[in-house]
């Protein structure tokens, strides 16, 4: 049967565009459906009055993103197009920042942990790096941690090891409930991403990758799918109401909106696709009219609930972590809220939301609020894969199932809540497309095996409406200073 189209792309956030290159590189033709007016999803940057706003990811490492790397050589991208941060992460600890945290010195400087807590450290470190190739990042489903959350892997240390490192680490980066989210993905990203002194960031703006990677492709913006069905040899969608055909859809979008477009999808995907929860994070970036930051020289302050912290999880002084992030003499500060208050923030108008972070981060930054000039909101639904042991105990049946019509990317199906498994799950499901489609080609009863066998070598190697957090800057607000101090 003729169809619409070849492969039909759901989604311009990384994992879709990393796909969508790799889909043409192997010859096919593409075309990518964004419900946004630009690329990036939950990598996108606003500019603005001089500001580079991340509304999303703040930085990658020089290691452990293997894949990401390889995406940006392919797209003609040179080493100097990432920064190299080069300042530190800090804790706050009784009234001021600790810096050091997550750089090996932290066992001797303690760099926010009671010096009774530093031989804790110094064997979590040991064990981890004694089980280095077990904590496989590629496979959190297959670690010796098995099914401990990071509540119960904090239980085997000083409590500190929670309160003033895993459990501000796990609520700032992915804003996780530490007794439900597993312990293995975030140790195996811990290990493979390395010290704080590999961390990067990208220049100009953290959309840089996803702009360069849809330039040259077919991506059709302001593009709603509402409904995905496998029809077998091919595949159906709906896109603004309009139905089309496809040989193939991936569905490059959280899970949870996964589910929701494809109401039916195969037995051997629904475990692990409905397993594959998210949760929220909410950001408000704030536009200086002078480059405050927290005292010490670091970029990232943790600030723990064991603090008194109660609204942020971390506060980012964007324009220390790259200067082009806003006009000289100007700053840039990101506040992130703590997990506990993501629902009722999330639910709150913009303007009580700027006040209570910018209130609650004066005292990380005195003066913020004085020098706030514009404050944006961004509310992210499906902020991160949330990664619960049920999830990962899901996965090796998902990624074991024959290839079909209609196949899904993104972070979570890389079961590494970063911008790296994105890249790294487009790569996966680019190659089980492909197969797919060249099984298809060669008589259609062979699809199963020819695609199980590419996922297989691959995967070693390596509600209604738009969602509202795909559309990312639709999800943002901007409010006046004026609004904000009111
Ligand atoms: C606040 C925050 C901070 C983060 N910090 C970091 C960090 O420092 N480092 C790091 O590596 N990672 C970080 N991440 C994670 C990283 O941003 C994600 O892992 C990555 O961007 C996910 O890419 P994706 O392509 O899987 O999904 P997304 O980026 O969510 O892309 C999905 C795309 O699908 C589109 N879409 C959704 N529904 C539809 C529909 N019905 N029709 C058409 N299009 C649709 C969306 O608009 C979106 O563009 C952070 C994430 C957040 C939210």
């Amino acid at each position: 049967m003729s169809c619409d189209l070849d492969v039909a792309v759901v989604g311009a956030g990384l994992a879709g565009l990393a796909a969508a290159q790799e889909l043409r590189r192997g010859g096919r033709e593409v075309t990518v459906f964004e419900a946004a007016d630009a690329p990036g999803g939950r990598m996108r940057t606003l500019r603005e009055d001089g500001y580079v706003v991340d509304t999303g990811a703040e930085q990658i490492s020089a290691r452990g993103y293997r894949a990401t790397w390889q995406l940006l050589r392919r797209a003609g991208l040179a080493p100097y197009d990432v920064h190299g941060i080069g300042r530190p992460l800090g804790v706050w600890r009784a009234g001021r920042p600790r810096n050091g945290a997550g750089e090996p010195v932290a066992v001797l400087t303690g760099a926010g942990l009671a010096p009774a807590a530093r031989p804790s450290l110094a064997r979590f470190l040991a064990w981890t790096g004694r089980h280095r190739a077990a904590l496989d990042h590629d496979h959190p489903e297959d670690t010796p941690l098995g099914s401990a959350t990071v509540r119960d892997l904090a239980d085997r240390y000083h409590p500190d090891l929670y309160e003033h490192l895993l459990h501000p680490l796990s609520a700032a980066f992915f804003g996780w409930d530490p007794e439900r989210s597993a312990a293995a993905p975030l140790a195996a990203l811990l290990l493979a991403v390395g010290p704080v002194s590999a961390w990067r960031t990208y220049r100009g703006g953290m959309d840089l990758l996803t702009r360069r990677l849809a330039d040259g492709l077919d991506v059709r913006y302001d593009a709603a799918v509402q409904h995905v069905a496998d029809d077998g040899p091919h595949a159906t969608l709906t896109v603004d109401g309009r139905p089309l055909t496809a040989r193939a859809v991936l569905l490059a979008v959280p899970a949870p909106v996964a589910a929701r477009l494809q109401p039916h999808p195969a037995d051997d995907a629904a475990g692990y696709l409905h397993a594959s929860t998210f949760r929220p994070m909410l950001k408000v970036s704030c536009a200086l009219d002078r480059p405050l930051a927290p005292r010490g020289g670091g970029y990232l302050l943790l600030t723990p609930g064991c603090e008194g912290e109660d609204v942020l999880a971390c506060v980012v002084a964007d324009h220390v972590k790259c200067p082009d992030r806003a006009p000289a003499g100007r700053g840039l500060v990101s506040l992130l809220a703590a997990p506990g208050r993501i629902p009722e923030l999330a639910a709150a108008d913009d303007e009580s939301v700027v006040r209570r972070t910018t209130t609650a981060a004066e005292r990380y930054v005195p003066g913020l609020r004085g020098a706030l000039v514009s404050a944006r909101v961004h509310r992210w639904p499906h902020g991160m894969p949330e990664l619960t042991p049920r999830a990962l105990a899901l996965r090796a049946a998902f990624l074991r199932r024959p290839a079909r019509s209609v196949e899904y990317a993104g972070d979570w199906l890389a079961a590494r809540p970063s911008s790296e498994g994105a890249a790294r799950s487009g790569a996966l499901a680019a190659s089980r497309v492909l197969a797919h489609l060249a099984a298809t080609a060669r008589g259609g009863a062979g699809t199963a095996t020819a695609a199980r066998t590419g996922s297989a070598n691959t995967a070693r190697t390596a509600a209604t409406g738009p969602d509202p957090a795909a559309a990312g800057p639709a999800a943002t607000a901007s409010v006046t200073a004026q609004e904000a101090r009111a």
